[in-house]
């Protein structure tokens, strides 16, 4: 078997957003709040082979870039989006590449400005139901990561040669959206895709460094408190857990530290939904992470949110107590009980 026989073709998916970007003169390359290094990796890899191409684009991020992905972006190249500032930067693109989400809300402050806006639009996506529509649509919700999506997208060009910026930005994405290549979706193609991006300067050690063991020591702090809170629910095949504004101040810590606790709560025999409630500023932020046939998004959407099969995310109103959201996730929970 070759690598050529597994490679998704996406020859046909390239000749369209070839003649968007060539038309193209101001680009503006975005994704989703909170974002993760798939988000990063891909906004970065996106300019890095636009640059290749010779457009030149600017990427414009609702939130801030994570403590442990700020390598990603050598050139300090992202603009955190300040609508006092920054509205001229949109305003003035007649393109627009949104990676790795697909409902405008998720792009908060940027989504509402883009949404009146009606830029020409291309979206580049692996989640379900995308509600946002544009010009060019290249989603593939089989697809582990929207990074591997854009590497193989940018393969079907014959010039292209991957940059180590560009390598390592994928890798990264590719890497924390496949859970260290092993969640559901990680298939051959990914594997060949990642051996490419490792002769290509990705190095798996310093990545892994980079985005894993660089965590203040808070973080350990907030997962003792996270696993302290654990309750089980359903015969023990839920877990929910739970971060207070208490908890973040007594760790100095802050959301973005929580990214990835959710996920080894699935460690436990038996469990097959697990539950992240955290008390966000406005909000209460709640993550879903599920094996098997569990349908996270599923129930992520009666909390007005979706995502992946087995990887989710919804909100409840901040005037929830973290008892009463519990209370109200089980209660929904009981409509998904032939799952558990
Ligand atoms: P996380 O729990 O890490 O915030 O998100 C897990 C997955 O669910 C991600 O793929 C993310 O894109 C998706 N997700 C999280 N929150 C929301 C939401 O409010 N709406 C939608 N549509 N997807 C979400
Ligand atoms: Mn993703």
């Amino acid at each position: 078997m070759n690598s050529t026989i597994l490679r998704t073709n996406r020859a046909n998916e390239y000749k369209a957003f070839r003649n968007l970007v060539d038309e193209a003169s101001s680009i503006i390359i975005t994704s989703h709040q909170n974002p993760d290094a798939d988000a990063i990796g891909s906004t970065i890899a996106m300019q890095e082979y636009l640059r290749s191409i010779g457009k030149n684009s600017t990427i414009v991020l609702c939130d801030k870039t994570p403590y442990n992905l700020t390598f990603l972006d050598s050139e300090n190249a992202i603009v955190h989006y300040n609508p006092e500032t920054d509205k001229h930067l949109l305003s003035l693109a007649d393109l627009v590449i949104i990676l790795d989400v697909n409902t405008y809300v998720r792009l908060k402050k940027v989504g509402e400005e883009l949404q009146t806006a009606s830029k020409k639009t291309i979206l580049i996506d692996h989640h379900q139901d995308p509600v946002i529509e544009a010009e060019l649509s290249i989603v593939d919700t089989d697809c582990p990561s929207t990074c591997e999506l854009l590497y193989s997208l940018f393969s079907s060009d014959s010039q292209f040669i991957p940059t180590k910026k560009l390598a390592t930005a994928v890798y990264s994405g590719i890497y924390t959206d496949t859970g260290g290549f092993r969640f559901t979706r990680t298939d051959a193609e990914t594997f060949l895709i990642a051996a490419e991006l490792v002769q290509h300067g990705a190095d798996p050690v310093t990545i892994y460094d980079e985005i894993i063991n660089s965590a203040p020591i808070g973080r350990t702090k907030l997962v003792g408190k996270v696993f302290q809170s654990m309750r089980l629910y359903f015969d023990e095949s839920v877990c929910i857990v739970s971060i207070s504004q208490q908890d973040f101040k007594e760790t100095n810590t802050t959301l973005e530290h929580a990214d990835g606790i959710v996920a080894s709560l699935l460690e436990i025999k038996g469990v097959k939904l697990a539950v992240m409630m955290i008390e966000d500023v406005n909000r209460i932020k709640l993550s879903f992470r599920s094996k098997g046939d569990f349908p996270a998004n599923q129930v992520a959407k009666v909390f007005g949110g979706g995502g992946h099969f087995n990887a989710a995310g919804g909100t409840l109103p901040v005037e929830f107590t973290l008892s009463q959201a519990a209370e109200k996730i089980t209660t929904v929970l009981n409509d998904f009980s032939k799952y558990l």
